[in-house]
């Protein structure tokens, strides 16, 4: 009985724990989340290939890189990219064939679940493409290496129109550029200027530049003082894990990448968890709150409420709770406890 028509989206169950927790969120059968929020959505589904796929060079298969291109929205799960030479980390190929170009990853307190703070609200985003990522590493003789870090005007320009874009259009009042320009003066440099000139044009926004260090100190000190912060690919990748930290750890915060011409792959920021693997013993709450991002991306605002708030319901309450919350759920008795609330 879906209220308009279906969207179909590329889901990625992925490895590990994976599949687990994808199965909290496919529909298939009568308790799945997404089924019981009415979302309109048809689920694409593609696993990660067991051979190498000549076309990207990895165990990702080129109909699945297919999928994400047609379909521009799409869930993914954990991957844990297979050991061994001649291949691509699957997580790269996605990044580099799909061109993702900013990681945005919102980060608030759970009412209801006590960490050391209570008014965390704020959102990362991260340059995916380039920086000390660019792969750029090689000897110049025995005991001396070189790392190059690119920063474009380019890759820069584009994360930071997303940041100030998503501002405005999530009601947010500030973004806080992060760097290490005293330093790095050409490379950061760069990457500040960038973002001073999309500021301009935001003059409702406020813009500030924060110091990557004094910024760790005050996010542990008080991350209320924070609202979007937006910074190249390393500290992105090291300040996001940060800010997962403050509001209760991997298990819980959903991420969304962004790529080139409107593409929306939102994926958890945890790994593919292999200790638990297999023993229903996941917590779905980053998987599904990823969901929820892809819904809102696609504006179904109404339908991305109701699940996040059965979810936060759920957890706020206590009484079903997965072990990295100090409960005894498993994944499956959390997933039907959302399912009621819903
Ligand atoms: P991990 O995130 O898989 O696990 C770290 C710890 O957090 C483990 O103790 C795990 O049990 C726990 N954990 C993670 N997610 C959880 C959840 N949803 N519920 C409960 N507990 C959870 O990190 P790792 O062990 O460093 O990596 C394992 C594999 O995952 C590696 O192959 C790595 O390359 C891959 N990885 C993939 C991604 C991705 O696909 N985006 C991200 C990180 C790591």
């Amino acid at each position: 009985a879906f209220s308009s028509a279906p969207i179909t989206a590329t889901l990625f169950p992925g490895d590990g724990i994976g599949p687990e927790i994808a199965e909290s969120v496919k529909q298939c059968g009568y308790i799945q989340i997404f089924r019981e929020a009415e979302v309109p959505i048809e689920w694409e589904e593609h696993y990660v290939g067991t051979e190498i796929d000549p076309r990207t060079q990895s165990f990702l298969t080129w109909e699945s890189l297919e999928s994400v291109r047609r379909n521009r929205v799409g869930l993914k799960g954990p991957m844990a990219t297979p050991i061994g030479k001649g291949h691509r980390s699957l997580n790269l190929t996605l990044r580099k064939e799909l061109n993702l170009y900013a990681n945005v990853r919102p980060c608030y307190s759970l009412p209801g679940y006590k960490t050391r703070y209570d008014d965390v609200n704020l959102v990362t985003i991260r340059e995916n493409t380039e920086g000390e990522y660019s792969g750029l590493e090689h000897q110049v003789v025995r005991g001396v290496v070189e790392s190059l870090k690119i920063i474009t005007r380019q890759a820069s320009l584009r994360v930071a129109e997303y940041a100030f874009h998503y501002a405005k259009a999530h009601g947010r009042e500030r973004v806080s550029a992060i760097h290490k320009a005293n330093i790095m003066q050409k490379t950061d440099g760069l990457f500040l200027k960038c973002c001073r000139e999309v500021a301009e044009k935001y003059p409702e926004i406020t813009y500030e530049e924060v110091v990557i260090d004094n910024c760790c100190m005050m996010l542990v000190k008080n991350p209320a003082l924070f609202d979007v912060l937006v910074m190249p690919n390393l500290y992105g990748d090291i300040i996001s894990d940060l800010c997962a930290g403050l509001i209760g750890g991997l298990g819980l915060t959903p991420s969304c990448n962004i790529g080139e011409g409107g593409i929306a792959l939102a994926e958890a920021v945890h790994g593919s968890a292999p200790d638990i693997a297999g023993k229903n013993l996941a917590n779905p709450t980053a998987l599904l709150l990823s969901g929820v991002s892809m819904l809102r991306h696609l504006e179904l605002h109404d339908k991305a409420d109701r699940i996040q708030k059965a979810v936060l319901e759920t957890i706020a309450e206590g009484k079903y709770r997965t072990a990295d919350l100090g409960g005894s759920s498993t994944t499956s008795d959390f997933t039907r406890a959302i399912c009621d609330h819903l």
